[in-house]
């Protein structure tokens, strides 16, 4: 018998509904082709993509799980927070992550000014040219113009010289809080996830009042399998996940061919000592 972690579940993805570069429906096309079994869409602060990912996965008979990424500041850092299993039509959510994107544009204005003053003119009109939500301008944007203008040369380059914190086009943003975005999650009928937790770079404190204060506000799971994690980081988060109690996720955070280095599916295995949060969506 096959176990449930063997099982090849993606439930973190993007569309060009955030900055993914696939719409929705050739997201989960290619997610089937590649053999994933089970997929979440999880656009940042959007569920404008759900409908039509679902639809398109019950036309072909792949399972769907409709999710979301929040944005969140939490301590004063970034973090990301996956929501699997909302239902999109709940009010609290909906309002709540209008609130979420209704700053993005302001902050991409000012993003550009700063890279204008840095010699890079036409940033906002550029990233522009690549977004597919005028809500959801995002860095991911800034970034692929910086690419067109040769500016940098990859991803990597653009994420260290540029758009980050102490370099051009860093603009510091006040997202949602911790506790809203787990009661919205929570609220909408789904389970609240901690997004690639080592991407924060957080000392054991800060990571154990993390999980602490997660856990106490109804957040239920840890992404332990993620592109952004290596063997040592999936480790780490395995044994947070067993020592908080929280399920398990797995997901590839995919943008895009040819933009992320990790394609639909193609992560490691979940290690099998740990629940699988998809479980409760088999
Ligand atoms: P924003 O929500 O506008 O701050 O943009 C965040 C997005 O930028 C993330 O969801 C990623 O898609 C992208 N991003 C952030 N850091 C990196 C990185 N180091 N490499 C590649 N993409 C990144
Ligand atoms: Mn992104
Ligand atoms: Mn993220
Ligand atoms: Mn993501």
């Amino acid at each position: 018998m096959r176990l449930a972690s063997e099982l090849n579940a993606d439930l973190h993805s993007h569309s060009t509904v955030s900055d993914g570069t696939l719409t929705p429906r050739e997201l989960v096309l290619r997610a089937a082709r590649q053999g994933v079994e089970l997929l979440a869409l999880t656009d940042h602060d959007e569920l404008g993509g759900l409908a039509e990912a679902s639809a398109c996965a019950s036309e072909i008979g792949l399972d769907f799980v409709p999710g979301v990424e929040i944005s969140v500041t939490w301590a004063g850092r970034t973090v990301h927070v996956v929501g699997l299993g909302i239902d999109a039509t709940d009010r609290a959510l909906r309002d709540g992550l209008a609130g979420v994107r209704s700053g993005r544009t302001g902050r991409a204005r000012q993003m550009a000014e700063q890279l204008a003053a840095a010699g890079i003119d036409g940033a906002f009109d550029g990233a522009l040219q690549y977004v597919g939500n005028p809500e959801l301008i995002s860095r991911t944007h800034f970034a692929r113009f910086l690419l067109e203008r040769g500016v940098c040369r990859n991803m990597r380059e653009v994420f260290s010289r540029f758009l980050v914190e102490g370099r051009p086009g860093y603009v510091p943003h006040r997202w949602a809080k911790l506790s809203e975005a787990v009661r919205w999650i929570v609220g909408a009928g789904g389970v609240a996830v901690i997004a690639h937790p080592g991407r924060y770079r957080l000392t054991e404190n800060e990571l154990w009042s993390l999980a602490t204060e997660f856990r106490e506000l109804g957040g239920a799971g840890l992404e332990v399998i993620t592109s952004n994690h290596g063997m040592a980081e999936a480790r780490r988060f395995a044994e947070l996940a067993l020592e908080f109690g929280f399920a398990a996720s797995r997901g590839s955070d995919f943008h895009g061919p040819g933009e992320s280095d990790v394609e639909l599916g193609r992560v490691g295995a979940l290690p099998s000592r740990l629940p699988p949060v998809w479980q409760r969506f088999l």
